[in-house]
């Protein structure tokens, strides 16, 4: 006869005793948590957003999950990504997020993926497996839900048609200053992102964190909001029975609700099943500008930049002079980064003040982030 572990003990991890409080409540019980136990979630962007989500997914038991980000730890995200400390600036946030929520739940399978999404490795993240030749972990299961914590329309595009293509739901948010925006989409249920804003916003049309700001606890609202969505497609998928769109102004406590209905007739992703973004129109196109140390990027459509509004946006991250051609500039909050912008929105990421040259990377991100895609 041996030891019958007790499920409420203190130092058990991974007993069921540590979900006690979630299960009590209503429509989650045992088959909830057996539910959020064989589910997998892949969190794309572990920022502002992808860190309150993960980490409550983390802590309510979803059996894996996957954290996919391209960029480092800065001092600038302290404030409102709530996984990292001090220690970790620097380090790559996939890592460091799921090196963190290890500790939280050790009954958890977290794995960080240090990458930039694209079409080319989008399927095979939402299929499961973390690198081509999957030398990591072995495929997992595909996801079930995606958490979009991620700053650009261009991957947010590409996540819904990702997300389309296979079934399975999308679970966005938005937050910029004092406001948020969350839409879950559930493919065949709920309009899909294309069916309610069928084109990408134009470049430097829209404010993005990096020029209008943000405070902590807005994106850590809509973080949670995901995570509660996610939990909720898990647990009871069937009662998405509609899209709607939440809208929240955390500074006035201004909430408001819309219903947005079911799939939109000849919607191209959702309707006709074109998925324009998987095969690559969405992506924004680099070239490296020989012995410059600069690379060259340009936009994934056409599109005319308001350069007196950009040029204005900007004016908080350096000085920046307008022509009428273009804007041009240098990035004191990336050290001192070399950026021109012209009309037609293409761009140039030149070098920093210390002579580091841009990467395709490092430009791409730059671009999302100061032009916004
Ligand atoms: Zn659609």
């Amino acid at each position: 006869m041996g030891h019958e572990p007790d499920p409420f003990s203190v130092g058990d991890a991974v007993g069921i005793g540590r979900y006690h409080r979630q299960m009590l409540v209503a429509g989650i019980g045992e088959h909830g948590q057996a539910n959020l136990g064989a589910a997998h979630v892949l969190v794309v962007g572990c920022g502002a957003l992808g860190s309150p989500a993960a980490d409550l997914l983390v802590r309510a038991g979803v059996g894996r999950v996957t954290l996919v980000d391209r960029d480092v730890v800065e001092i600038t995200n302290l404030h409102r990504q709530t996984l990292f400390a001090q220690a970790d600036v620097g380090d790559a946030k996939a890592e460091s997020a799921a090196r963190r929520l290890r500790e939280v739940n050790s009954a958890v399978l977290v794995r960080g993926v240090a990458a930039d999404v694209s079409h080319r490795n989008v399927e095979r993240l939402l299929g499961g497996m973390a690198s081509a030749a999957e030398e990591m972990d072995g495929a997992w299961p595909a996801a079930d839900v995606v958490v979009d914590g991620t700053d650009n329309f261009e991957t947010r595009y590409l996540l819904n048609d990702a997300c389309v293509k296979r079934g399975a739901a999308l679970v966005y948010a938005g937050a910029v200053g004092t406001r948020l925006t969350q839409m879950t989409i559930v493919p065949g249920v709920t309009p899909c992102l294309r069916c309610l804003f069928p084109e990408a916003p134009a470049p430097g049309s829209m404010p993005t964190c990096d020029t209008a700001g943000i405070l902590g606890p807005v994106s850590s609202i809509a973080g949670s909001l995901e995570a509660m969505e996610a939990l909720r497609v898990i647990v009871a998928r069937r009662t998405f029975e509609r899209g709607s769109l939440v809208e929240i102004d955390g500074w006035t406590g201004v909430m408001r609700r819309v219903s947005v209905g079911g799939p939109v007739a000849g919607c191209v992703c959702c309707g006709e099943r074109r998925f324009e973004f998987l095969a690559g129109a969405g992506e924004t196109m680099t070239t490296s500008l020989c012995g410059r140390g600069a690379i060259q990027v340009l936009p994934a459509a056409e599109v005319e930049i308001d350069l007196a509004g950009l040029a204005e946006r900007l004016s908080s991250h350096g000085r920046f002079e307008v022509t009428r051609t273009m804007v041009r500039g240098v990035l004191e909050s990336e050290g001192g980064r070399e950026l021109t912008v012209f009309h037609d929105g293409r761009a140039v990421v030149g070098r920093r003040r210390d002579g580091k040259p841009a990467d395709p990377e490092i430009a791409r991100a730059i671009f999302a982030r100061y032009v916004g895609v």
